[in-house]
């Protein structure tokens, strides 16, 4: 097995209403690779170097279907085609060929994770896209001596708890369970995993997951949510071998939209909303805190503990951190100069994201 890095990309979005009042100015540019970052207030610049630096600020055509293209056919704007094409592609590729993948957003409240992950109205995110196109190739299968099954699961993890987004009832009291298992690692008790055979059942399931989906009204954004959600989609193709013995060749694609990076009193938050914050807070800063590890190890650095344990979050992405998966990540940027600090901590959290070796294996072995 190689070792791959952890690909980051990041995506700078068009101002939003209240950067526009306030009458913002844009602090970001890009230049092929690069992102660089001016401070407002002394003038000085960063730069930072990343897989993909996507400009999706402005110049852009809507549609009279209200998607966005670029302006001209070359861009600059980099619409949701663009980023599927060089993040959810290889995604599918890994999937296909039996290698876990996962795919998590990162950023601010209303800097673009869950509009880049799953979209609005006619711009649909990677996600979907990726969903669609996955069905696409199983359609086109043509050998029948091929069985292809794919199972769907959405889950929420709000203050440290688990919950089923696929299910309508409450979760137990203090959320599912997770348990661990030797050969499968970290897994949520009673999950569901519901098998889909057509893009659209995957669809119906996102929607009304994404209504479960808990959510609260902060200053920053009134319909953000606070909490981190996670889709699995376990692809499982049962094959025969040159030898004519059946094999299964499995994936799991883990796609993560993340709640808001803020630190709580940025966002007005007091009461419950604080301790959300802080709760979620925990949830990332052990996210920063596996990742500066991997990162230390990575750079030949020796007993350097990875505390997964620490959270939910990182005991249920263990594999996609440092572990056997493909993982990518795409940190969402605001443009505007009033989220200055914000948007330096999510660059620098990406920067250090880039330095995750993983052993990614692929997963075959004769069917049982
Ligand atoms: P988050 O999930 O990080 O809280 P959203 O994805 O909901 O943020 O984005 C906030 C707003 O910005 C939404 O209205 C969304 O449509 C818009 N937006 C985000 N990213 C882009 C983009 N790349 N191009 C156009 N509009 C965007
Ligand atoms: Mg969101």
């Amino acid at each position: 097995a190689g070792s791959d890095s952890v690909k980051v990309a990041v995506r700078v979005r068009p101002f939003n209403q209240r950067e526009k009042n306030a009458g913002s100015k844009c602090i970001i540019s890009m230049n092929g690779q690069t992102t660089v970052i001016t401070n407002p207030e002394n003038g000085d610049t960063k730069s930072f170097s990343y897989d993909h630096s996507y400009w999706s600020h402005d110049d852009f055509n809507e549609d009279e279907d209200g998607v966005y293209h670029p302006a001209s056919p070359e861009g600059p704007y980099a619409d949701q085609k663009t980023v599927f094409n060089d993040l959810g592609k290889g995604v599918l590729d890994n999937a296909w060929q039996g290698y876990n993948a996962a795919l998590f957003a990162y950023g601010q409240t209303g800097s673009g994770k869950s509009y880049s992950m799953i979209g609005y109205g006619a711009n649909k995110g990677i996600v979907p896209i990726t969903c669609e196109e996955l069905f696409k190739v199983i359609d086109d299968n043509e050998d029948k001596e091929k069985q292809l099954q794919v199972t769907f699961s959405m889950l929420e993890i709000y203050n440290e708890q688990v919950r089923d987004l696929l299910v309508k009832t409450k979760p137990p009291h203090g959320g599912l369970k997770i348990r661990q298992n030797p050969s499968a690692g970290f897994y949520v008790e009673g999950l569901r995993a519901v098998p889909v055979r057509a893009y659209t059942e995957i669809e119906k399931l996102m929607e009304q997951g994404t209504i479960n989906r808990t959510t609260a009204s902060t200053n920053m954004n009134a319909t953000s949510s606070r909490s981190h959600m996670v889709i699995t989609i376990r692809f499982v193709q049962v094959f025969k071998n040159a030898m004519g013995q059946s094999n299964t060749r499995s994936s799991d694609v883990n796609l993560v939209d993340l709640a808001g990076s803020e630190r709580a009193d940025s966002t007005g938050a007091t009461g419950d909303r604080l301790k959300e914050g802080s709760a979620i807070n925990q949830s990332l800063s052990t996210l920063g805190n596996v990742i500066s590890a991997l990162a230390d190890l990575s750079l030949g650095k020796k007993k350097v503990l990875v505390p997964y344990r620490d959270s939910v979050l990182t005991k249920l992405l263990q594999s996609a951190l440092g572990g056997n998966s493909r993982t990518i990540m795409i940190a969402a940027l605001s443009p505007a100069d009033i989220n200055y600090d914000e948007t330096l901590s999510t660059l620098r959290y990406a920067d250090r994201a880039k330095k995750i070796q993983n052993k990614a294996v692929v997963n075959e072995s004769p069917t049982e």
